[in-house]
C-alpha cells in the first residue's frame, strides 16, 4: 500500500522536482493516524451495517459513552437504513466504504465514481447529509484516485494504523489484545462490525483502552485535533546537516 511514496506520484504532483526529498507537501487528504497532543483515538467499524451485530455494538458504545465511526457499504445501507440512522442519531460518524467492496485501484474512474456516488446517496437518504470521509476497500487506492475523489466528493481518505485482523476471526481475546497493544494517542483503529467475535471483543477492548487513559472520538473529530508533527531529520544533500541524526524514512509515511 505504499502508493504515496511511488516515483509516479511525485512525478505527477511535482514534475519539476523529481527528488522525493524536495517534493512540496501534497494536500493533506489521507490520514493513517493523527498527530495530536491529547489522548484521543478513533475506533472504526467497516463493512456494515449488519442487522444483527451493529445494533449490539451501538448498545455497547452507548453504555461506554463512546463515539465511533462506521465505514458502511452502500448495499447494506440500502437494506438497513434505520440502523445507519440510529448510529448517526447517537453521535457516530458515517463514512463511505463503497457500494459493494471492490478494489478501487484496479477499476476505471467511472466505476469508482459510481460506487461512491450510489453510497453517498444511500447515506444521505438514511441520515440526511452526505459523509465527509471515504475509506477504500482493502485500503487499495492510487494517489491519483485520492486526489480526484477528494476534488469531486470533498472526502478525506481515512485509512488506519491499528489492524487486529479481526476478519480472520482469531477469537475475541486476540482481537482485544492486538488492539490494546498497538493503540496509541492519535490512532485510527480498524475493525469490522460484521464478525461476532469482533463485537464480543469490544467490552474488554473499550475497558482496556479506557484504562490506558485513551479517549474516543470520531475520525473527523480526531482530524480536527491534528497538531503539526515535529520537523523531520533533514535529508538535504548540502553540508549543513552534520549534527542531524541520520534516519531512514519515518514508518508512518510508508503505510498507505
Ligand atoms: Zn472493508
Amino acid at each position: 500500500m505504499a502508493f504515496a511514496l511511488s516515483p509516479v506520484s511525485f512525478a505527477q504532483t511535482a514534475p519539476t522536482e523529481p527528488s522525493p526529498a524536495q517534493h512540496p507537501p501534497e494536500p493533506h487528504i489521507t490520514f493513517n493516524y493523527i498527530h495530536t497532543d491529547g489522548p484521543y483515538i478513533a475506533m472504526t467499524f467497516d463493512d456494515g451495517p449488519s442487522d444483527k451485530l451493529t445494533p449490539k455494538l451501538l448498545d455497547l458504545l452507548a453504555k461506554h459513552h463512546i463515539k465511533a465511526t462506521f465505514f458502511v457499504l452502500g448495499e447494506n445501507v440500502a437494506q438497513y437504513p434505520e440502523i445507519v440512522a440510529r448510529a448517526a442519531r447517537e453521535g457516530h460518524e458515517i463514512g463511505n466504504h463503497s457500494w459493494s467492496h471492490p478494489n478501487f485501484a484496479k477499476m476505471s474512474d467511472e466505476s469508482v465514481r459510481s460506487q461512491l456516488r450510489r453510497t453517498d446517496d444511500a447515506i444521505k437518504n438514511a441520515i440526511g447529509r452526505s459523509p465527509t470521509l471515504c475509506r477504500p476497500p482493502y485500503g487499495s487506492i492510487t494517489p491519483r484516485q485520492k486526489r480526484w475523489i477528494h476534488d469531486e466528493f470533498g472526502y478525506e481518505i481515512a485509512m488506519w494504523d491499528v489492524d487486529p485482523f479481526d476478519w480472520k476471526r482469531p477469537g475475541p481475546t486476540v482481537v482485544t489484545n492486538r488492539i490494546v497493544k498497538q493503540t496509541r494517542p492519535g490512532s485510527i483503529v480498524l475493525s469490522h462490525d460484521i464478525h461476532p467475535g469482533t463485537i464480543e471483543a469490544m467490552p474488554a477492548t473499550f475497558d482496556d483502552l479506557e484504562a490506558k487513559g485513551l479517549k474516543f472520538v470520531t475520525v473527523s473529530e480526531l482530524i480536527s485535533m491534528e497538531t503539526p508533527e515535529p520537523p523531520k531529520a533533514p535529508k538535504s544533500t548540502t553540508a549543513r546537516s552534520t549534527t542531524a541524526r541520520s534516519t531512514s524514512s519515518p514508518p508512518a509515511e510508508s503505510s498507505n
